[in-house]
């Protein structure tokens, strides 16, 4: 075939592609339209999963009658004039593309009012192709139509996901911008039924209810974080909380929602030997810096963007997490059972009118800023002060299993295999980080035989084992010899530690070579650390509680798990019936 220009209608179905990949793309245009719009409210009808009927109208700035036809056409836009603006955009949209692209593969209703101005206008378009602008009665703002969408691109529609998907694809779209734009009022409608509904009065804990749920939102903690003029606010789940993926890792830049693998690995760092192996944090954090560090012009749907100085936002994103972490690492507190004395006055703070009707759909009460604010609190003031532990007094070891330690805030009891492990852990980490592993030769090199896939495993572990303080070497088939191991292990099993590199051992997707080395350290820590059920001498037990005292944090096991309870002087108190019972 020779070269040959594209016929402008090829031409605007590529182009289209790029920007209405789904149902969800169309809502996620059209709502960003109304939000540049300055809207107040924004309601969102879909049909049939948005294949039958898009629908966003919102309160807006609304478009001039003699500008409709124009807001349809490709590369027209009221929100950008010169080159250099791309550098300074602070309005969701500036490619003026998306009516005309949804325009192209839909029939697509446009109805707008701007305030102040008595008539409307409707202008419709089908499969690309307008016809004349209308007089339309109307409320003031814009309503968007897209009807039928794919219709004349049946090879789209054979690629669209299952209904389920699509629409639960558009719930969380909704739901995160509600959630960045807590200001503005959100009504969401799939097939008649309400989804979200939002206040609009700025509670972004209250939107969160709606997305994970109120138990949940109460738990999340608080981001605040500011670093010259870079600030990082937001949601971010405790370390008890997690997820098997990593989908609700959610990132605002300047109001957009952006994917950005480097800003989720920030995040995962942050939480690192904090969460479980494989499991992931939830989090909602909105990231502002100066327009002109960003270059949003990246991706046709603009989900990415490109940072002037990436390893600034990386960074603050890390510390910002980090930080709130380390503030909130709890001590579970005991709360008495149900029936048995009473309820904690802590959780007395959260509303249950916050409970959502059904389907999962929020009905927010419009009022009752009170006992909002008395949730916040409560969910904000729990598990504080800092990571630090206090000074505590040792009083004896339980069931060969737990100390019992007393400090200035009452009763501690310290799982000592979960103390043990977080301890070996830090020790080990932090001498691997400055690149010295004291390490502690065997006066008789030992030998491990072990099963083929096992050994291949080991085999690919040797250059991690050796950073973390192993000299373990090949000899043979499937066969090991291990010469000299970690100094903090002196004593210990080391052949029993090798084993835990390789039992059971299933990868993360994309293990970092840190977070590999990480994991490893943890799995032998955890084999090499004191059990449960054994007898530590008063010795072994004070000297563990003074290197639990100096870890960092000191309150969790590297797995995620609580190395101890903290049965607080209020809590014995009213137990005790001296306080407060009943
Ligand atoms: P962009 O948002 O990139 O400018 P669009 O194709 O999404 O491009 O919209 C084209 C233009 O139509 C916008 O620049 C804006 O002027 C106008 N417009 C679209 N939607 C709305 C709305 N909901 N309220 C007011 N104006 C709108
Ligand atoms: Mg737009």
């Amino acid at each position: 075939m020779p070269i040959h220009i594209l016929s402008a209608e090829v031409a605007s179905q590529i182009a289209a592609g790029e920007v209405v990949e789904r149902p969800a793309s169309v809502v996620k245009e059209l709502l960003e339209n109304a939000l540049d719009a300055g809207a107040t409210r924004v309601a969102i009808l879909v049909e049939k999963a948005g294949q039958r009927l898009v629908e966003v109208s919102d309160d807006g700035a609304g478009i001039p009658q003699d500008e409709m036809a124009l807001a349809v056409e490709r590369h027209a836009t009221s929100k950008l004039r010169l080159a250099e603006e791309l550098f300074s955009i602070r309005t969701l949209g500036f490619r003026g593309e998306a009516l005309a692209s949804i325009a192209s593969v839909s029939r697509l209703t446009l109805d707008s009012r701007p305030p102040g101005t008595t008539v409307g206008a409707r202008l419709r378009v089908e499969g690309g192709v307008s016809s004349a602008v209308e007089p339309a009665a109307m409320p003031a703002g814009t309503r968007v139509r897209v009807e039928d969408l794919f219709f004349n691109v049946p090879a789209r529609l054979k690629f669209l996901k299952k209904e389920s998907t699509e629409r639960s694809q558009m719930d969380a779209l909704v739901m995160r911008y509600a959630l960045a734009y807590s200001h503005v009022r959100f009504h969401l409608v799939q097939d008649g039924k309400t989804v979200l509904q939002t206040s609009g009065n700025n509670e972004r804990r209250e939107v969160l209810a709606s997305l994970y749920g109120v138990d949940t939102a109460r738990q999340m903690l608080e981001v605040l974080f500011e670093d010259q003029d870079i600030t990082v606010r937001g949601f971010i789940s405790p370390v008890g909380l997690s997820r098997s993926n990593r989908r609700e890792i959610t990132f605002f830049i300047n109001g957009r929602w952006v994917q950005d693998a480097s800003l989720n690995t920030a995040m995962l760092q942050a939480y690192h030997t904090l969460l479980m192996v494989g499991r992931y944090p939830m989090s909602a954090l909105f990231v502002e810096l100066p327009p002109e560090d960003v270059d949003v012009n990246v991706h046709p749907a603009k989900a990415e963007v490109r940072f002037r100085n990436p390893d600034r936002v990386f960074s603050a994103v890390q510390r910002a997490v980090r930080r709130c972490l380390l503030a909130y690492s709890p001590v579970p507190q005991v709360v008495s059972p149900a029936g048995w004395g009473q309820a904690s006055p802590r959780q007395a703070g959260f509303d249950p009118a916050w409970e959502m009707a059904g389907g999962g759909a929020a009905a927010l009460p419009d009022g009752e800023p009170d006992s909002q604010a008395a949730g916040r609190e409560a969910a904000s003031a729990e598990g504080l002060p800092s990571g630090a532990l206090p000074l505590l007094r040792l009083v004896g070891q339980v069931g060969n299993t737990y100390l019992v330690a007393e400090g200035p805030d009452g009763l501690y009891l310290i799982d000592q295999h979960a103390a043990h492990e977080r301890v070996l852990f830090e020790r080990l980490i932090s001498q691997q980080k400055r690149g010295r592993v004291d390490s502690q030769a065997l006066l008789e090199p030992l030998v491990l035989h072990l099963p083929p896939r096992q050994a291949a495993m080991l085999g690919e572990k040797l250059p991690i084992l050796a950073v973390l303080g192993f000299d373990v070497e090949s000899f043979g088939p499937a066969t090991f010899r291990v010469r000299a191991l970690p100094a903090i292990f002196t004593g210990r099993d080391p052949l029993a530690a090798l084993r835990a590199v390789v039992e059971d051992f299933e990868e993360d997707e994309t293990p970092l070579q840190a977070e590999l080395e990480a994991q490893i350290a943890g799995r032998v820590c955890k084999r090499l650390a004191v059990k449960g059920g054994q007898t530590l001498s008063p010795d072994e037990q004070k000297a563990l509680l003074r290197d639990l005292e100096t870890c960092q944090s000191p309150r969790t096991c590297p797995h995620g798990r609580p190395t101890m309870i903290h049965l607080s002087v209020d809590l014995l108190e009213r137990q005790f019936g001296r306080r407060g019972a009943r």
